[in-house]
């Protein structure tokens, strides 16, 4: 009998009140493992383009990969339809399921090309259908079906550097209740598996970040650079409750993979992008902490704009200087007065120097000459010597900020975003090198 590789990808069965695409994924595995299929590897969980404005919450799409006897081929994809049918968020428009099944061997290129763009940039729904029609992917609409995208996306996507998270679920009886989870348990897991796993306590804000704040059925997640210390984290929480089920994702989250090196004249709507280039206004604060720059490449010029729940990155954008270089990371969205980069990340790389004019000083006296008025030169009070206003000083002053890479405050960060304590360690990872930030 033989077998086939398939690759079923969903997307899009949530709603701000509830679902979560990734318990759809865990309840389909489980259904097509009871039908006698092998997992052929771990079930991918692909964040798609976090600036898209037409995402729910994390715009998270899975994909299960596994191996199924030729004969079950229309059965699985069948017991997957049947899955996002049972559990999508019916009643809301925005909630679009889709399905996709792309069968055995290696992607096509043209697939992972738009598998790239749905995490960088903004792709239509026709594009998807289209290459699902030329590529032999198999597919199921509901209500519209814009997951497609995301279901072909994830069925497509290299996850060449990566990371996982291993998910606990909620019995349904306990879904949108308060979760009981012993925060004492998360704290002393982070301090035992540090530098294995990431992101479970922010320590600036004393909140424990493995649990979610919507009414959707993860009980917790714990993001690890391996499944085996993904496992062992989550294995290290007190659960109050009961868990139903457990599903370790290998994922893009904490990559950086959403940037791209962009000039600022290539930049449009709802793409992500890394923009080098100098500071060419003067920072302003307005009503709400939030701080905004002018940032210029030579090719155009774009409004930086650091959010105040970015925190750090606020006050390090505040105190730029017109000339400094930078490099700009974050989400390009339209606003009336054109283009705003969203900043997740803010590299300086070379610091203009700030200077102030100062009185010249009068050799004999030694003391500070004062001024006779605009353009009439300095006196001495001491001995009625004279200066012209060419000999003031020009005294350098010291910068509030220092050349290096700073980020926004963990509960403003993406789940693309790379935490920069992964950055800065550079640790190397399965399938990749991790160490740049953002290439
Ligand atoms: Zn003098």
């Amino acid at each position: 009998m033989g077998y086939r590789v398939l690759h079923i990808g969903v997307d899009d069965t949530d709603s701000k009140g509830g679902m979560c695409t990734t318990y759809v994924g865990a309840v389909a595995r489980d259904r097509l493992l009871s039908l006698g299929l092998e997992e052929a590897d771990y079930p991918s969980l692909v964040r798609l383009n976090p600036n898209c404005p037409f995402k729910t919450r994390g715009n998270a799409a899975v994909a299960l990969h596994m191996r199924c006897p030729a004969t079950l081929v229309d059965e699985a994809f069948k017991a997957v339809v049947e899955v996002v049918e049972e559990l999508y968020e019916r009643g809301y428009g925005d909630t679009q399921p889709g399905v996709a099944m792309r069968l055995g061997g290696s992607t096509p290129e043209e697939l992972r090309g738009f598998a790239y763009r749905a995490v960088t940039e903004l792709v239509e729904l026709d594009e998807a259908l289209n290459l699902a029609e030329r590529h032999n992917i198999r597919i199921h609409r509901i209500n519209g079906g814009r997951g497609v995208i995301g279901a072909l996306a994830a069925v497509s996507y290299e996850l060449g550097e990566h990371t996982f998270e291993a998910i606990a679920y909620r019995t349904r009886d306990n879904w949108g209740t308060v979760r009981r989870v012993d925060r004492q348990s998360v704290f002393e897991m982070d301090r035992i598996t540090r530098g294995r796993t990431f992101d479970n306590v922010d320590y600036e804000a004393g909140e424990v970040r493995v649990t979610p704040h919507t009414p959707c059925p993860v009980l917790a997640g714990v993001r690890a650079l391996t499944a085996e210390d993904a496992l062992r984290g989550l294995g290290m929480i007190r659960f109050l409750e009961p868990v139903e089920r457990v599903v370790v994702y290998r994922t893009n989250q904490a990559t950086d993979k959403h940037l791209t090196a962009r000039r600022i004249e290539e930049l449009k709507p709802y793409v992500n992008a890394v923009v080098e280039g100098v500071v060419s206004s003067r920072p302003s604060t307005i009503k709400g902490g939030h701080v905004f720059f002018k940032l210029s490449d030579g090719t155009g010029e774009v409004v930086c704009a650091a959010y105040e729940p970015t925190k750090t990155l606020k006050k390090i954008a505040k105190q730029l200087i017109p000339g400094d270089r930078v490099k700009a990371m974050g989400g390009v969205k339209p606003k009336p007065e054109g283009l705003t980069l969203n900043l997740e990340k803010l590299e300086i790389l070379e610091l203009a120097e700030l200077t102030v004019e100062k009185p010249p000083v009068c050799e004999s006296c030694n003391r500070t000459m004062k001024s006779r008025g605009r353009g009439r030169g300095y006196e001495c009070w001491g001995c009625g010597s004279v200066k012209g206003d060419a000999e003031r000083r020009i005294v350098k002053l010291e910068r509030g900020v220092r050349p290096g890479i700073y980020e926004a405050a963990a509960s403003a960060r993406r789940h693309l975003s790379k935490p920069l304590e992964l950055c800065i360690r550079g640790v190397k990872r399965g399938g990749g090198e991790g160490s740049a930030c953002y290439d």
